[in-house]
């Protein structure tokens, strides 16, 4: 194989809780994370020189070791004594810094195209188990799909698809890095957990209603105190007519899940008509066994 083009999938949290923290300073979560359709295109080709050559759509992105993408290239290269080179394309269409893990789904198809290019005999496992020296979000992106993830976000129980929920997603203009909304979590007797549990069993059970009441994320808070517009989105999203709204990942990006389609055009159209995010789209959960 020569070329590949692999989607890389966009996440949100379904709900997500912080449990505790590590010796290390790593936080130990408890999150669902869902694939939704938006995503990255991922094209890869073979390259006589021993070189990893990248370019993104988004020019302010970096192009080197910086870029997890390259270095996702360049762990498999090492891993498995690959001396020819790669070019990596990547149309960027997920948010950068948006809690939408765009960079760790990069990274996990770049590993997944590599092996697809070089004929890598590896498992996914292994792959996953590599792929978490690059991020905790990136094992997940390989396994891809519902998923309880536990430990700092690399220790996966597949979980099984839930009914196609359609989303409204919008961004505001903010920067919120994830190491600052982490250290500014406070857990406390006041620290309000989401019912993790709950939420899967509803899931299991196909109750969007039940499913959309249990949603939570702990980082809402620390983020919202430090940017009332995250709030302003929820409130804005609820208002029309959403059944819940949240948070995804440490944020900014909001989503809001609808029981009808209409309901969820008219809402894009209001929400666009707002200063609130530039960024606004209307899509639905990723069921990649389909
Ligand atoms: P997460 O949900 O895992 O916290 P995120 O969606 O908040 O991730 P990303 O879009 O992955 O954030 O990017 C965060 C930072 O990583 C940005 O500052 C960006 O410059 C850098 N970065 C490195 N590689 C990439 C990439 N391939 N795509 C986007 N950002 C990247």
């Amino acid at each position: 194989m020569d070329k590949v083009v692999l989607k890389a999938l966009a996440k949100i949290n379904l709900g997500l809780d912080v449990v505790g923290k590590k010796a290390n300073g790593y936080h130990e979560v408890r999150m669902i994370m869902q694939n939704i359709n938006i995503y990255d295109k991922v094209c890869m080709k073979k390259l006589a020189e021993d070189e990893i050559k990248l370019e993104t759509s988004l020019s302010f992105l970096p192009v080197d070791d910086n870029n997890l993408a390259y270095r996702a290239a360049k762990l498999m290269k090492d891993e498995f004594g690959i001396t020819q080179g790669v070019s990596i394309k990547i149309d960027k269409r997920i948010p950068v810094s948006a809690g939408l893990a765009g960079g760790s789904s990069d990274a996990a198809a770049v590993m997944i195209g590599m092996k697809k290019l070089f004929d890598i005999d590896v498992t996914k496992e292994k792959l996953k188990e590599l792929g978490v020296r690059l991020g905790a979000d990136v094992p997940f992106c390989i396994q891809r799909g519902t998923a309880l993830a536990e430990g700092i976000g690399e220790v996966l129980t597949e979980l099984p698809p839930i009914k196609r929920c359609n989303l409204l997603v919008a961004k505001p203009k903010l920067f919120v890095p994830t190491k600052v909304i982490y250290q500014n979590l406070k857990l406390d007797e006041n620290t309000i957990h989401p019912d993790i549990d709950g939420l899967m069993e509803d899931m299991s059970n196909n109750d969007l209603y039940g499913m959309a009441s249990k949603m939570g994320n702990v980082l809402e808070s620390v983020s919202i105190s430090m940017h009332p517009i995250i709030q302003e989105i929820k409130d804005k999203m609820l208002e029309l007519g959403a059944v819940n709204s949240l948070m995804s990942g440490s944020g900014p990006t909001v989503f809001g899940i609808f029981d009808d389609e209409d309901k969820l055009e008219e809402a894009y159209k209001k929400l666009k008509e707002t200063n609130l995010a530039p960024y606004v789209v209307t899509t639905h959960t990723y069921d990649v066994k389909k």
